[in-house]
C-alpha cells in the first residue's frame, strides 16, 4: 500500500479520495448535483490489471486499487475499460482499475510542514478518481485543476476539485 498504509488506512484514503469526485468537493462553493456513485466491496486478491510498463493488461471484472510498480514517472495510473453506451452515445464504464506506483515514489496521507519528496495519496488519489469516472487531463495551463497532469509532491491541493472538474463531471454525470 501506499505510504505504508495498511489495508484498512488505505482503504479510507482510497474511499476519501473516490468521495472527492463522487460528491464532487470543490474549491468553488458549488453544491453537488453529479449522479456520479460508488460502493466499496472488501479487499480482494485481485491485482489491479496494469504492468510495470504502465500498460493496460485485460480486465478481470474486478474494479481494483492497489501499489506496486508501474513505468518511472508515473505517480499513479488508471485504466479504464468502457462498452458502447446502451442509452446514450457515451461510453458505458464497466471497469476501472489503479495502481500507484510504490516502486519509484514516495507517499504520505498527511503531509506535514516538514514534508520533501512525498506524494499526497489523496490528492494522488483524488485525480487517479475522476479517471476512474470519465475524465481526462486538462492541459498544464490549469495547474489548480484536479485534472491537470501533474502533481508537486507535498501537495493536497488536488483533492478539492476546481470549477472546471466540477463541470467536466456534471457534464457526463
Ligand atoms: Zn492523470
Amino acid at each position: 500500500m501506499p505510504g505504508g498504509l495498511t489495508q484498512a488506512q488505505a482503504y479510507a484514503a482510497f474511499a476519501d479520495a473516490i468521495d472527492n469526485i463522487t460528491k464532487t468537493y470543490n474549491d468553488c462553493g458549488i453544491s453537488d448535483t453529479v449522479d456520479a456513485k460508488s460502493s466499496y466491496a472488501g479487499t480482494s486478491t485481485y491485482e489491479a490489471d496494469i504492468n510495470a510498463s504502465s500498460q493496460c493488461t485485460p480486465r478481470d471484472e474486478q474494479n481494483t486499487w492497489d501499489a506496486g510498480d508501474l513505468a518511472a514517472g508515473h505517480l499513479a495510473v488508471t485504466c479504464s475499460w468502457t462498452v458502447d453506451g446502451t442509452t446514450s452515445n457515451l461510453r458505458e464504464l464497466v471497469e476501472a482499475d489503479v495502481r500507484y506506483n510504490t516502486t519509484d515514489n514516495n507517499f504520505t496521507n498527511s503531509p506535514s510542514s516538514s514534508c520533501v519528496n512525498l506524494y499526497d495519496i489523496r490528492a494522488v488519489g483524488t485525480h487517479e478518481a475522476g479517471h476512474v469516472f470519465g475524465m481526462d487531463h486538462v492541459s498544464a495551463a490549469h495547474p489548480d485543476l484536479t485534472m491537470s497532469p501533474s502533481i508537486n509532491a507535498c501537495d493536497t491541493s488536488d483533492r478539492t476539485l476546481g470549477r472546471g472538474d466540477y463541470l467536466t463531471l456534471e457534464a457526463i454525470y
